[in-house]
């Protein structure tokens, strides 16, 4: 009980600043604090979460809370279920503190194109926290929440992961089920799980993994994970570093991110710089896939079935396409547009294939350098957090934030984010990318990281 309201208190302090919930579930919250310390004084069995706050992204069900996607279109939709991820997270004693703010349908990489307005980065207030999950990393780093869900589509965990100076993982593509998920680009996406330490971040993702059969794409990882017993370890773990990964980014995030390399070669790894050629063409090949299954998912918000319907006298036709004029922000209707124009009849072979061709490509690149070393290393983004609006205008510089980010997504993979320095007081993340269902080696490498530098000892100034 203590625990959940000193969090609360922490969020009614600092919220106001940073912007990282849309809404809050205190009431509920406090009773269900309140039935964890009475199981406690009983000295029933605990769950592994058990009165632990966690922040949910806006685009996970929980059953009867509000959910928008920090969209207008969705305003007012409480879904009737469960998530899968938040079934498992209740049923271990974890506690839903409340939604958290995000681009419009995870569509971004700053959190600006929310409905809601925008959060603001903890270690600096007039920067972002990237996204699309940055509230869920803010309210992290600003000792909010312990514990967070994300989505990571092309790099929504990781990016405000490394921008907010917290650990986030993006898991192998069907290692946690996506029901209950509110869709944008479904053959990308994972929830994942963000916290201030890389043993929390486990404990997360070992409650949220796994099979389930309402998610056809998931399957039951070959090793169960024990969170309780990892130890970081970085002995001999081969690390390769693709050229590709590293060109073009900002040289103060260049030398933190060697810095890191040399610490894990400390600790005992080896590193290799490598070429992965196809990796330059990941960025445009995510972009139409990812478009193009976003204007296919989101064709469903016609005003009927969820949320928001516009105030318009007419037939169907002209419900439907004012509510979506009035519901969507610009960058949902960009995508939109683009993705139907991506995947129309005589464009099909020339965009949505070729991308898929590329795709394949990129995945094979990955194969063959995950064949000869354990793990790939790279900065998580090319450059610190960048100022609030900077970017807004120009979505093509947006877009480029993810060219590091997005090949995992392509190909599959897991990829995790952990605090590795900063920049003139803006932090910095390496990635470390993994083979299918790897999850405990990066956590592991995370961890011996972690331990030397010891970065979740600092807090964020909050101005
Ligand atoms: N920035 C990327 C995009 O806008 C990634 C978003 C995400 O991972 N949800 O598509």
């Amino acid at each position: 009980m203590e625990v959940v309201e000193a969090f609360y208190s922490r969020v009614e302090e600092n919220d106001a600043k940073v912007n990282a919930f849309l809404r809050l579930t205190k009431e509920k919250a406090l009773e269900e604090a309140r039935r964890v310390d009475i199981a406690v004084k009983r000295e029933e069995r605990l769950g592994r979460l058990a009165g632990l706050p966690i922040a949910v992204k806006d685009n996970i069900c929980v059953k009867g809370v509000e959910v928008t996607c920090a969209s207008k279109i969705l305003a007012g939709y409480r879904p009737p279920y469960d998530a899968t991820a938040i079934a498992k997270i209740k049923a271990e004693g974890g506690i839903v503190m409340g939604m958290t703010n995000m681009d419009e349908f995870a569509m971004g990489s700053s959190t600006e194109n929310s409905a809601y307005g925008p959060t603001r980065n903890p270690w600096s207030l007039d920067r972002v926290p990237g996204g699309s999950s940055g509230g869920s990393a803010a309210a992290v780093a600003a000792r909010m929440s312990p514990l967070a869900l994300g989505s990571d589509t092309g790099g929504s965990i990781r990016c405000p992961a490394a921008f907010c100076s917290v650990v986030g993982l993006k898991p192998t593509y069907g290692a946690v089920s996506r029901y209950g998920l509110i869709a944008y680009a479904c053959s990308l996406e994972q929830i994942g799980p963000i916290a201030r330490t890389v043993k929390d971040c486990a404990l997360l993702f070992s409650v949220i993994a796994g099979r389930d059969p309402r998610d056809s794409t998931t399957l039951e990882p070959p090793r169960r994970l024990e969170p309780e017993s990892l130890e970081g370890d970085a002995s001999r773990v081969k690390l390769a570093v693709p050229k590709e990964l590293v060109h073009g980014v900002d040289p103060r995030v260049e030398e933190r991110f060697w810095r890191a390399i040399h610490k894990l070669e400390e600790l005992g790894a080896s590193y290799s710089e490598v070429s992965m050629p196809n990796l330059k063409y990941s960025l445009a090949a995510y972009y139409v896939i990812a478009m193009s299954e976003a204007s296919s998912n989101l064709a469903r918000y016609d005003g009927v079935r969820y949320g928001y319907r516009a105030k318009v006298e007419g037939d169907w036709s002209e419900v439907y396409a004012r509510t979506r004029e009035e519901g969507f922000g610009p960058e949902v209707k960009r995508r939109i547009i683009l993705g139907t124009f991506a995947l129309s009849a005589g464009y099909y072979g020339r965009y949505y294939l070729k991308a898929l061709k590329v795709r394949a490509l990129v995945k094979r690149d990955f194969q063959e350098i995950l064949s000869k070393f354990d793990v790939v290393a790279s900065p998580t983004m090319p450059t610190p957090p960048f100022k609030l609006g900077e970017k807004v205008k120009d979505p093509l510089s947006m877009y480029m934030m993810d060219v590091d980010t997005v090949p995992v997504n392509l190909a599959g993979l897991p990829a995790l984010s952990v605090p590795c320095g900063f920049v003139d007081g803006l932090p910095v993340g390496l990635q470390l990318i993994g083979n299918y269902f790897d999850e405990e080696r990066l956590f592991k490498i995370a961890l011996a990281l972690e331990d030397e530098l010891r970065i979740y000892e600092r807090k964020p100034p909050l101005s």
